[in-house]
This record gives structure tokens, sequence and C-alpha cells, in this order.
């Protein structure tokens, strides 16, 4: 693998902070992240269910609901600051610029409309247009994501289709405006392993083809490994490392990083090599540790863990992370004090 190099920056996180105000405390989701994008890159962003992931993505794309608030922090894309565009502005971005698919096609799509008329409406809400050039670029888009009958698609209801096909057509639909930026919030998980293969290669044609930057979101390391160029690997509301995809592959920095790449599946595996699962629990979101969030769970635990978090280090260029093990820690603290 061959990390490239990008120049233009597209989207730029800065310090995004969001929580969740509930009647048991506030759940601070997303705690101070940052990160860039830049044009032609994909950008994976790794993580365990409720790591802060999808709630990001959704603060870019202006798709946080109540009670979600921003709390700090900046999102600019090519320059534009987002969290101060207006709804209305905010609406014409959205699919035109930056688009998003989801987790589940069968509830992002419409069950009460046909696709066709899903599609066109997509298209008449960004661009003045006929009806038919709306038809025949709908057709067209849909046959690009490998839909051959598109004709007979167009007349169809969500019902009618089957997961993959679902998932097709969202796709079609998230890139009908031509946007700059995909967010893909792990979009194959609902799906089978073959039909997920077939999204996966098809996400990564469109986005060299059409030269997309892409974000996508997932808790499959393999999938990063195999179309990402960098990644952002995010632990209880945090990026604990980040850099390029060969980088954080060959020379992971972080312990949480390490222990999520034990836990992949390879091909290479004997028989009798077991997987290694990530020990512990994730995060209580009302109720963090202090210190580093990861200590509670992590075999390499000293004393500072628990009482400091730490900063962000870059070790090369772009590479960097977060944890006292990177730091010339004093020796009374290096003991391990977790007990495993
Ligand atoms: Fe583990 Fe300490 Fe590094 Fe956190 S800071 S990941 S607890 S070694």
């Amino acid at each position: 693998m061959q990390s490239k190099h990008y120049s233009d920056k597209l989207l730029e996180v800065r310090d995004l902070k969001v929580s969740f105000p509930t009647s048991r405390g506030v759940v601070r989701a997303v705690n101070g992240i940052s990160y860039d994008v830049h044009r032609g890159e994909v950008m994976g962003i790794v993580g365990e269910s409720g790591s802060g992931k999808s709630v990001s993505a959704y603060s870019i794309i202006g798709l946080l609901k109540s009670p979600a608030v921003i709390d700090g922090g900046s999102i600019r894309f090519e320059g534009r600051d987002i969290l101060s565009m207006s709804r209305k502005q905010m609406e014409k971005f959205r699919g035109g610029e930056i688009s998003m698919i989801f987790q589940d096609p069968m509830s992002s799509l419409d069950p009460v409309f046909p696709i066709g008329h899903q599609l066109t409406e997509t298209l008449h809400s960004h661009k003045k247009i006929s009806r038919s050039d709306a038809r025949q670029q709908a057709i067209q888009m849909l046959q690009s994501v490998g839909i051959r009958d598109a004709q007979q698609v167009m007349k169809k209801y969500r019902s009618e289709l089957s997961g993959g096909m679902c998932q097709r057509v969202m796709i079609a639909m998230a890139l009908l405006c031509g946007p700059k930026l995909l967010i893909a919030d792990e979009p194959t998980t609902a799906l089978d392993v073959t039909i997920q293969d077939q999204i996966i290669r098809l996400l990564k044609d469109l986005q060299e083809r059409n030269g997309m930057s892409m974000i996508f979101i997932t808790h499959n390391f393999g999938i990063v490994a195999d179309i990402c160029d960098s990644v952002s690997i995010m632990y209880g509301g945090t990026v604990v490392e980040q850099g390029s995809v060969n980088d954080v592959f060959y020379s992971p920095l972080h312990p949480y990083t390490k222990a999520l790449m034990k836990a992949i599946p390879r091909v290479d595996y004997k028989e009798y090599e077991r997987l290694i699962p990530v020990e512990g629990m994730p995060i209580n979101a009302l109720s963090p540790p202090g210190g580093c969030g990861f200590h509670p769970r992590c075999a390499s635990c000293m004393q500072i863990c628990r009482q400091k978090a730490p900063a962000r280090k870059e070790i090369s260029y772009g590479h960097s992370a977060s944890c006292w093990l990177l730091e010339d820690v004093q020796e009374s603290e290096e003991a391990v004090v977790n007990e495993k």
C-alpha cells in the first residue's frame, strides 16, 4: 500500500464537541475531535458502537436530532463555516455538496413513493431541471450503480427490492447531484457478506471515477485496509489515533488500535489460532472514567493514565496518537496497574 499525499483540504473539523442532555445527566458523545479530509481522499473512521463515529458525521451534514447539541468547535467545508449555515442553506448544501448513505437502506427509502419519484424529487430540489431530463439522469445513475433494469426499478416501491438493491438505489440517490464528499455510515452492516463486498467495490469504484472524497464509517478494520487512504480511530468520543492506513496498520501506536487489530479475522490464521476480543466494556458516556478514557481496559495502564488524559502527539508526519506510552513518563509512574 502506498501512502497518498494531498494538498487540497476539503473538510476541516476542529475540536468538535457534541452532547446529549438527558434526565440522568449529560452524555458527551463527541469530545473535541479534529480531522481533515482532502480532495479525492477516502478517510475511514473506526470505533466500537457508541464511540461517536456517527454522531460526528451527522454534525457535518446537519442531521443531528434533538436533544443533541453542538457545544463547541468548528466544521469548515472549502473554507465555509457549516455550523453557521441557515436551515435553507443547509438543505441546498446537503445532497448537493455533501451526501450521506446510511446503515439501513430499507428504512432510509420512503415506502410510500416509487423509487423513480424519490430520485427525481432529489434532483428537482437541487437543480432547475425538466421532468424528462430528471427522469433520464435518474435512470443513468441507477445504471451506473449496476442496476440493469433501471426503467423497471424506477416504477418499484422499496418493499419490492432486496436489501442489496435498496442500498444501490440509496447510493444512486446520494450521488445524483455530484457531491464532493460522500459520508458512508456503515453502509453494508445490514447486508449479507457477498452483497457487502459488491457494495464496497461499487463505492470505491464510483469514488475513483468521480474524484469524490469519502468518509467511511465502520467498525470493520478490514474494510479500512481495503479502501481507505487514512484512518481516524475513535474511542469514547475522542480520536485516539490518526494517520495514513499504512502507518496505522503497520505501526499502530495506541493500545486500543493494537487491540482492534488483534480482533480482525485473517485468511492466514491457523485453525487453532483464536481472535482476541477487546477486553472490558465500552465507556459509559454518562460517567466516563477520569484520565485516559481507555484506562479501565488497557493492559498497559499506568498510574498517570488514571489521573490525567494524554495529549495528542505526532510521531511521524500525519501519524499521531494520545497515549502516555508515547511520552517520557517518570519511572515511578511506569508500573502497569490494571490487573488482567
Ligand atoms: Fe493505556 Fe495509558 Fe495509553 Fe491510555 S494512556 S491507552 S491507559 S497506556
